[in-house]
């Protein structure tokens, strides 16, 4: 597997730090890990096809993570090159449905693809949940965020790589990370600024030593962390290798 940073911020604008998105290549697909504002753009700038999008796993509904959906929409109707003819898969926690006709609701059918191009499925916000699709497995585990919030874990290749989205510490993450070989983890602020709902570097170490993750990645910084060393304070409790993310970054899983 591959995996791309496309935005290593938050809510924050920041020309440095995109909101939240991850493109995880493997074998088979082409997964997309939410998509907050730029995202289209970052993959433009990646050289990634927007149109190479098998599936899309939204991890919760703030616009940081999801804004980009609806013009990511638009240009699979509407690009002025030829459109994907294939399907593509948009998974998202219990209320992604309803998300997703809210917006219908606003934009018409300008932005539902044609043709039954687009599957919807949510994953249960309140439990474990697991689904094969295009060659891969893909399991979830509710966030300690706002609800609904889910992490997930997608296998293949005989690899893993597990996405927090945006959570505080959570049993479940230690769970669904458990032995996985890259763990993507959000680290929101510094450890002395700590905020409900986030985790802060020694936090992100300590889940991914619970979980014996082989790798750490971390990401989802307010502007804080780019004023500390947020890899020292996760090395303080984790002896595998951290990565600082930043926009554009490759990884090989
Ligand atoms: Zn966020
Ligand atoms: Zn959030």
């Amino acid at each position: 597997m591959e995996i791309t940073v496309l935005g290593s911020g938050t809510v924050t604008p920041s020309l440095k730090r995109n909101a939240s998105g991850l493109v995880v290549r493997t074998s088979e697909a082409w997964v997309l890990v939410d998509m907050g504002p730029g995202t289209i753009r970052r993959m433009c700038e990646a050289g990634i096809d927007y149109r190479n999008i098998d599936v899309i796993l939204v991890t919760h509904f703030h616009p940081d993570h999801v804004s980009d959906l609806v013009p990511f929409l638009f240009a699979s109707n509407y690009d002025y090159e030829a459109v994907r003819e294939e399907r593509f898969h948009l998974v998202g926690p219990t209320g992604m449905e309803q998300f997703y006709e809210a917006q219908v609701g606003m934009y018409g059918d300008w932005i539902v693809p044609k043709g039954d191009r687009l599957v919807i499925r949510e994953m249960d916000a309140r439990q474990p949940d697991t689904f094969e699709i295009e060659g891969l497995w893909i399991r979830s585990r509710p966030a300690a965020h706002t609800f609904p919030s889910l992490s997930y874990r997608i296998e293949a290749d005989g690899s893993s790589v597990t996405v927090t989205g945006d959570t505080d510490v959570s049993d479940d993450l230690v769970h669904l990370a458990r032995g996985t070989d890259l763990l993507v983890c959000e680290s929101s602020m510094p450890d002395d600024m700590k905020v409900r709902g986030h985790l802060v570097p020694s936090e992100a170490g300590r889940i991914a030593s619970s979980a014996r993750a082989k790798r750490l990645l971390l990401t989802h910084f307010y502007p804080p962390c780019d004023e500390v060393d947020v890899v020292s304070q996760a090395a303080a409790v984790f002896s595998g290798e951290i990565f600082r993310a930043e926009d554009l970054m490759v990884l090989r899983v």
